[in-house]
């Protein structure tokens, strides 16, 4: 019988690679802390509904990605292809409108699904960590919600990382947009996809984003967002600008940014590592100032990013980045004969509850493999325990770092370590 593989486009983190994760999660947790932001956790499947409507039948995500099934009561289900969406859905189903705003939320390591073709930088489950600034309009609440996405980078010793920033305006602008850009378009319409033929009507804005060769050919010489913005608009942009400048932070305008996402109003942005292959872009996100009133509630405005954690690893490993190593155990316990093990148990027990770490022998190895060992997993202290030891009721405490050696009494053993 053939073995059973992880599915196409998973990965497994190992024990040798999840302290790895942990570090990353922990300054990510550590700079929402100093932002003010708070974790709000979703489930994995949500409605179908809630991506047709919040992520937008004309993207990439809704057309072609989505893991959706029926479920045993008959309910269509999607896993879930982006953060987003749930989190406004559970922002207005727990009225956190209701609390005083802003609201600041952030999920971490949150399990993303999408059926794309695997390859670098492209899986099908990967993770998110990501944050939405809720009830606020201003161009400095962007400016934040980008320099706490700057900031993780920097505490995690990233660089080689460049943001780029873009602004895609709003309803008002986008109206006299899709015009020019329909004018531009329409003579390549046999050339372009069928997707974005599909899309010439209904969203051209999303042909700008398409990843078919032709098509971005196609789209190398059209209309930029950035050229139509309204007057506030425009204002809105400079403001994000003028306070990532006093943040700062280094950015360049990118008028090729359209976003993949249909409920982006204004400012969206990337934050793109050009040293891990053609999957570049570390982070991703915008302001979304429709999607709370599209998922039935009121007009709330809102501004976020989801960082694939997959490729901020990936990221952190072209650079170097050290991460910090889990320690061995305090204290290894090698011991031989029955009685002895009983003992090493009995101490290790003692030991952990004290909150030391402690380890002992699970393989009925020798004494000169034991020590072997416990030299592998980086203990501090090994103690030999043998029925000599436990007839005098003294041990002998070595240190692995240089070698000494001190005499104590078994029963005074923890207090030692402790
Ligand atoms: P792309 O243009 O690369 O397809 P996207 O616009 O679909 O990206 P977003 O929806 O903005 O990506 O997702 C936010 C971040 O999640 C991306 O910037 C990236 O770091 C990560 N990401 C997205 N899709 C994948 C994937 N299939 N595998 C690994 N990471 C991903
Ligand atoms: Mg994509």
């Amino acid at each position: 019988m053939q073995n059973i593989r992880a599915p196409k486009g998973t990965k497994d983190v190992l024990p040798s690679e999840s302290h790895k994760w942990h570090y990353i999660e922990s300054v990510m947790r550590e700079t929402c802390a100093l932002y003010g932001a708070r974790e709000l956790r979703t489930p994995i499947i949500e409605h179908t509904e809630l991506f047709l409507r919040g992520v937008g039948d004309t993207t990439d995500i809704v057309q072609k990605e989505m893991y959706t099934f029926e479920d045993k009561g008959g309910r269509s289900i999607t896993l879930k292809p982006e953060g987003t969406a749930g989190m406004a859905r559970a922002f207005l189903e727990n009225n956190l409108y209701s609390d005083t705003q802003p609201t600041k939320l952030y999920y971490l390591n949150s399990p993303t699904f999408r059926y794309e073709k695997p390859q670098a930088g492209r899986l099908r489950e990967h993770h998110q960590f990501g944050i939405e600034t809720v009830g606020a309009y201003g161009p400095e609440t962007d400016a934040e919600v980008i320099t706490l996405a700057l900031s993780i980078f920097e505490r995690l010793g990233v660089k080689d990382l460049l943001l780029h920033i873009n602004s895609i305006g709003c309803p008002k602008c986008r109206r006299e947009y899709n015009a020019a850009l329909r004018e531009y378009l329409k003579g390549y319409l046999p050339q372009m996809c069928e997707t974005c033929q599909g899309r010439f009507e209904k969203n051209p804005m999303r042909i700008i984003d398409c990843k078919e060769p032709g098509c971005r050919q196609i789209v190398k010489g059209a209309p930029r967002t950035i050229d139509y913005l309204c007057d506030d608009c425009r204002a809105h942009f400079e403001g994000v600008k003028a306070y990532l400048d006093a943040a700062g932070a280094e950015y360049v305008i990118d008028p090729d940014i359209v976003r993949g996402l249909d409920y982006y109003t204004g400012t969206v942005f990337e934050v793109i590592s050009n040293r891990i292959g053609a999957q570049g872009a570390v982070c991703a996100g915008g302001r979304y100032n429709g999607l709370i009133e599209e998922l039935g509630g009121q007009s709330i405005p809102a501004v976020g990013f989801g960082m694939g954690m997959e490729r901020l690893l990936a990221v952190m490993e072209v650079n170097e980045v050290k991460f910090p190593v889990p320690e061995g155990p305090t204290v290894y316990f090698a011991a031989m004969g029955d009685r002895p093990r009983v003992k090493a148990f009995e101490l290790t027990k003692k030991l952990r509850d004290r909150g030391v770490s402690a380890e002992f022998d699970h393989m009925d190895r020798s004494f000169k493999a034991q020590f072997k060992y416990a030299n592998k997993i980086g203990a501090k202290y090994t103690v030999a325990l043998g029925d000599e030891e436990l007839d005098r009721g003294m041990v002998k405490a070595k240190c692995m770092a240089d070698g000494s050696e001190k005499e104590l009494p078994i029963e005074a053993l923890t207090e030692y370590f402790i």
